[in-house]
């Protein structure tokens, strides 16, 4: 199989989320961004249902329950992202309002109508973002809020090499236009969307993960599977400083009318 041919849905989930428990977020984004998306966010009380879908390990739902009032549920289809999302609300004292659950994202375990704010960063593509904001919907209250980060071309043209990436692993990218339009015809306003800047990428991502794939290659010396899969997070590295004109994580935050 070609490099280019390749994604990430080639390799072992196992593998996957050891290597994502060895840092602190498992997507890119940062706590000024967090902080950001959440000041477009209205009406939260200390009774409010929020939901963090696809929470990883909690790096922004930590930031995300400082900030806020009310109960925060993290749901993630790993249990042992979820262990060590409970160990960290421990760490921040956070423990009686912000709890993490195994779950999946197709299959909410809330009522109708019943949360007013679902956040999700860098989760959303695991189901795709249109059937994502179409299925949540359903358990958004009326006048509540969605913040989801999301893959998106910043540019009309890409060139062939990072097209065929993104085509391999997730079709869905798209401009911010036509992402505000399908959020828009899944029943939302869309109150507001902005790109994240490099750093959420480059400082808050990629920086960590050098030592942890030095780690992660100590602990699987020998493993060719580990090896090509270390192979692979660093060709998605390098495509990003080559083409990080051309795509990025956007923002976008919307109201259930
Ligand atoms: N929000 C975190 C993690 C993003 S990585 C952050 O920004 O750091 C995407 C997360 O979605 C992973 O933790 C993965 O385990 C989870 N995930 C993938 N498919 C899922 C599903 N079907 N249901 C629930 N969680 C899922």
């Amino acid at each position: 199989m070609s490099k280019e041919s390749k994604s990430i849905y080639n390799f072992d989930i196992n593998l996957i989320h050891e290597y994502y428990s060895l840092i602190e977020r498992q997507g890119p984004g940062s706590p000024e961004m967090t902080i950001r998306a959440l000041s477009f966010i209205e009406g939260l009380s200390e009774y409010s249902k929020i939901a963090d879908i696809g929470c990883g390990t909690g790096g922004q739902t930590m930031v995300l329950a400082k900030h806020i009032p009310g109960i925060v549920t993290g749901i993630d289809r790993s249990d042992r992202f979820i262990d060590l999302f409970n160990r960290n609300a421990g760490k921040a004292n956070l423990q009686h309002r912000v709890k993490g659950i195994v779950g999946s994202m197709e299959d909410l375990p809330f009522q109708k109508e019943e949360l007013d704010l679902i956040w999700s960063e860098g989760a959303i593509f695991c189901m795709g973002f249109e059937r994502g904001l179409n299925e949540w919907y359903h358990f958004l209250k009326k006048g509540g809020f969605i913040a989801v980060t999301e893959a998106t071309w910043f540019t009309e043209k890409r060139p062939a090499e990072i097209e065929d990436f993104w085509q391999a692993g997730y079709p869905e990218i798209d401009t911010i236009p036509n992402k505000l339009a399908q959020m828009q015809k899944a029943g939302y306003v869309p109150v507001a969307a902005f790109v994240l800047p490099e750093n959420c990428w480059t400082e808050h991502f990629y920086a960590p993960q050098l030592a942890a794939q030095e780690e992660f290659l100590r602990t699987h010396a020998g493993n060719r599977m580990a090896e090509e899969y270390i192979a692979f997070e660093r060709y998605e590295q390098a495509l990003y400083v080559k083409y990080k004109a051309h795509y990025g994580y956007a923002f976008y935050i919307g109201k259930k009318i």
